[in-house]
């Protein structure tokens, strides 16, 4: 076996616990010090405990995602950070983006486009709009501080630079919410045309290619940050070092190659024939980035590996990874809607409506449309799936943004493992075992065991 092959097995292969636990402690500590993360003595791997007792419906934590993306179809009807996911711009850009996207121009929509201001909707203020810092029209942010932590993420390779995308109306209404962006940089990406292709075609085949992507470029960002720069004058042990380093938040989370093991939809006949298909259209995706990441690609073979990719996108498709956050829109038409006792401010509720009632028929049912996407949680993917869990994830309206948010569903024991559902747990065992089949095991917990 080359050294290439032998670093491509060991990325594939699950990292030894002991190499895991500093990173796992060192996540525990800065996010939930109540709890820890151990080995499991039922053979499950790790899981997570609680390390004291914990009341029903207090907070286990609030965890920042590792790596997410929020839909390609979801970007079209939201503005959100690319970095934190929370809501931008103001009540006013939200509808004039998602009406203009949906390609409702006149009347006012267009009045929106040029500035109207709607009535109630400075009590809802969101962040400025932050442009790229690259100059794309990809992404948009909520501030600089999280416009450079996507930009040293992952974003610094990924972006397409300075371009027309995107239609005359889009960049009106992005220009009029823009706020000082941060100091202008030019993207590191290889090929621009190649990566523009990439994201195209994760657009139209399967969207989380873009959350691969963004991992891809943080683990290369990270390797070469350890070597300082020096990618190329320096040996190729020593960029396998870093690259072993800056994997390790990766190595941790649960995974296996995508079209190896996900499970065959009940639609499919031909089960070979699909995984080739999942596999093709993976090397496909593949191979727009490896010329978009060129100079990576040639210092980190082993991680443009296809069956490495394979495992990075199998990490998101096999994981419980939903990413949502509720919407601000529907927070602002409540509150037109909902009559208030007080006379005057009812007067001013129906005033409003008057402006707002054909905005709202254009939104149509799906004016409650939350930010919706793809993300990895370092400590939530830790904790081991229970058809009768103790804990929830479960956002409050406090939480404005992508993190995930757990709870305890009832008193937890110091000593006791935290457990979450997967899946619908209000489901028949059989179903329940079907359901579980996605996520590659066989439930053994009290209710599965006691049927
Ligand atoms: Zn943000
Ligand atoms: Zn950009
Ligand atoms: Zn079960």
């Amino acid at each position: 076996m080359s050294s290439s092959d032998n670093h491509v097995q060991y990325l594939l292969a699950p990292l030894e616990y002991t190499l895991a636990k500093p990173f796992l402690d060192q996540i525990t500590s800065s996010t939930a010090p109540a709890l820890e993360v151990r080995q499991t003595s039922d053979g499950k791997g790790k899981g997570v405990f609680a390390r004291q007792g914990v009341s029903e419906d207090e907070l286990l934590f609030r965890e920042r995602a590792l790596v997410g993306a929020q839909h390609s179809s979801n970007k079209a009807e939201i503005l959100a950070c690319s970095q934190c996911f929370c809501f931008v711009g103001s009540i006013e850009a939200q509808i004039a983006w998602r009406l203009t996207n949906e390609g409702h121009a006149g009347g006012t929509v267009q009045r929106l486009q040029q500035g109207l201001k709607l009535p109630f909707s400075d009590q809802f203020s969101l962040p400025p709009i932050v442009s790229c810092p690259g100059g794309c029209t990809d992404e948009v942010y909520c501030s600089r501080a999280c416009a450079d932590a996507a930009w040293t993420e992952h974003h610094s390779l990924l972006c397409c630079g300075r371009d027309d995308q995107g239609s005359a109306q889009q960049r009106t209404l992005l220009d009029r919410g823009t706020a000082s962006s941060s100091e202008s940089r030019e993207t590191a990406c290889s090929n621009v045309g190649a990566m523009r292709e990439f994201r195209e075609f994760a657009d139209a085949t399967n969207d989380i290619f873009h959350v691969a992507a963004r991992a891809t470029a943080r683990v290369c960002l990270h390797a070469q940050a350890q070597l300082q720069g020096a990618m190329h004058t320096l040996g190729e042990e020593q960029a396998w070092t870093a690259l072993q380093q800056a994997w390790l938040p990766f190595a941790v989370g649960w995974k296996a190659v995508w079209w190896e093991s996900i499970a065959v939809p009940e639609d499919i006949e031909d089960e070979a024939t699909f995984r080739a298909e999942l596999r093709d259209l993976a090397e496909e995706s593949l191979d727009l980035l490896k010329p978009a990441l060129a100079a990576q690609a040639s210092a980190f073979p082993a991680l443009f590996d296809l069956r490495v990719y394979g495992s990075i996108i199998g990490m998101f498709e096999l994981n419980n990874l939903g990413m949502v956050v509720p919407s601000v829109v529907e927070r602002y038409l409540l509150h037109v809607y909902m009559d208030r006792a007080d006379p005057e401010i009812l007067a001013q509720q129906h005033a409003a409506r008057k402006i707002l009632d054909p905005l709202r028929e254009q939104l149509g049912d799906a004016y409650d449309q939350p930010c919706e996407g793809t993300a990895f949680y370092s400590l939530q993917s830790c904790i081991n799936h229970s058809c009768d869990p103790n804990a929830h994830a479960m956002k409050g309206p406090e939480d404005l943004d992508g993190s995930a948010v757990l709870l305890a569903k009832r008193g937890i024991n110091a000593g006791e493992e935290i457990t979450i559902s997967y899946i619908d747990e209000s489901m028949e065992y059989e179903d329940r075992r079907v359901a579980l089949l996605d996520y590659g095991f066989e439930c053994r917990c009290v209710r599965c065991r006691n049927i």
